[in-house]
């Protein structure tokens, strides 16, 4: 044990699946999933001085304190709604100014002790787009593993009397998903199930889109993490893709059902959570113990559909964001509803993007684990992965990659 620093055990929780998922000799690895404490954010606006103003005032929103350091210079620190946490620091602020200035504004997060996501900016609307390279600034620090991280970054950002939003990913708060949805929902082949209730209120929705009748079902899921937006954009592209007006599209739902929660965790989206629901938990490790709503919601759903209709699920795929782009599948030597299918999908689809290789990783083990994947595939028998994308995998890549997974996936259940 020595050699386990606390950098080191941290480290071990880097990547978005924790290793004993995959690696997985022995049992199920059963992890603790009983609601814990989260630290309440007080949402505030912070005056700067000089008619300078910050604040977390918004849905999604992420900054726990600010100080002022000199005239161009304020240090923000971020912090996690609970410990231990996987190291995701999600930020979202809004900043104003009576008058026009130049601000440096430096992110600093105290608990992790490095910078993650790339800023993004928002002037008006939904959408942020990346920072400036020019205006940003990182401070990179050998850590103790031998990696390289940022350890704080300064981004320049123009304030004036406009509000200036600035957050960790393209879009902040639970409004993007609702919009999709609405979009989504003008199909007449599209239609919104509620399922649940998540702690505090918030509708648990699935899309259904298809007209068949359920006796070969597919379900895609995403947002278990908040700010996994980059996985939320595979899913919408992968979906959009199977609604299309296309000849293999509607061949496609006349003879399956696509089952699609894009949120899973509207509470911790709106508390501009890193990781958990506001139950404090990761709820990709509680699809075992089902102590949280928003999992127990969508399992009952799932078994309820196929008891109602002797249906069964054949595929399922969870997407999420993390440091580069990965599949976590299913061992090879485990076979489901449809022995071959994810290992063939990935292959293919990755095949249609020039000079793209894909990273695969199948489960070790044997055994069930705790994550969503793992019972879509044991309990189910739906052919499971994990879509993985990068944090910063450029935007058009990722949609390129949603898309071509539901071409092929079409292409490969049509002939069926
Ligand atoms: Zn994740």
């Amino acid at each position: 044990m020595k050699y386990l620093t606390p950098t080191l055990l941290f480290l071990v929780f880097l990547s978005c699946k924790s290793p004993q998922q995959w690696s997985g000799q022995g049992p199920i690895e059963v992890v603790p999933t009983e609601d814990r404490p989260i630290e309440n954010q007080p949402f505030q606006d912070f005056d700067l001085g000089d008619g300078f103003f910050i604040s977390n005032k918004m849905e999604g929103g992420r900054l726990s304190d600010a100080t002022r350091i000199n005239d161009s210079l304020v240090e923000v620190k971020i912090l996690p709604e609970n410990q231990p946490i996987n190291p995701s620091p999600w930020y979202a602020f809004k900043v104003w100014s009576e008058e026009e200035k130049q601000m440096w504004i430096r992110l600093t997060y105290p608990t992790t002790g490095f910078h993650r996501y790339y800023p993004k900016i928002n002037k008006r609307g939904l959408y942020y787009k990346k920072l400036d390279s020019a205006a940003f600034h990182p401070h990179p620090k050998l850590m103790e593993d031998g990696r390289t991280r940022i350890e704080f970054a300064e981004a320049k950002v123009w304030v004036g009397p406009d509000t200036l939003w600035i957050a960790a990913q393209d879009f902040a708060g639970t409004a993007y998903v609702e919009r999709w949805k609405s979009k989504m929902l003008k199909n007449d082949f599209v239609e919104k199930i509620q399922i649940g209730t998540s702690k505090e209120g918030r509708p648990l929705e699935i899309l259904k889109i298809g007209k068949s009748d359920d006796q070969k079902m597919l379900m895609a899921i995403s947002l278990q993490h908040p700010p996994e937006i980059p996985g939320f954009l595979a899913l919408k592209s992968f979906v959009e893709t199977l609604c299309e007006d296309s000849p293999e599209a509607r061949k496609f739902r006349s003879k399956y059902n696509l089952y699609v929660m894009p949120m899973m965790n509207p509470d911790g989206v709106a508390r501009g959570h890193w990781r958990h629901n506001v139950g404090g938990v990761d709820t990709n490790r509680d699809w075992v113990n089902f102590n949280q709503p928003e999992p127990k919601a969508l399992a009952d759903f799932m078994e309820n559909k196929v008891s109602e209709t002797g249906g069964k699920f054949i595929f399922a795929a969870d997407f999420h964001a993390t440091w580069e782009d990965i599949f976590y599948t299913i061992n090879e030597d485990l076979e489901g509803n449809h022995p071959g299918l994810i290992p063939k999908l990935i292959r293919r689809s990755s095949r249609k993007i020039p000079g793209y290789e894909p990273n695969i990783r199948p489960s070790e083990g044997l055994e069930r684990g705790v994550t969503s994947s793992s019972y879509f595939f044991f309990v189910h028998g739906a052919e499971a992965m994990t879509f993985e994308v990068g944090d910063d995998t450029p935007r058009n890549l990722i949609r390129l990659k949603g898309e071509t997974t539901a071409r092929e996936l079409m292409r490969m259940l049509n002939r069926k």
